[in-house]
């Protein structure tokens, strides 16, 4: 799964504006542990839609 390296530089982690990691199927914050799914290549970087990851 790839996103725009274009829109990688512009988006931040919504809940705590922390630069966020791509991984195979989501964004990862590692500020907040906070995994954003990615869906049909688009972030979704909605706190509701996210996980915690333990
Ligand atoms: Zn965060």
């Amino acid at each position: 799964m790839s996103v725009d390296p274009k829109i990688l530089e512009i988006i931040v982690c919504p809940q705590c504006r922390g630069d966020l990691i791509l991984e195979t199927e989501s964004l990862f914050c590692k500020i907040c542990a906070l995994d954003y799914p990615i869906r049909n290549k688009i972030p979704v970087l909605l706190i509701d839609s996210a996980r915690k990851r333990g």
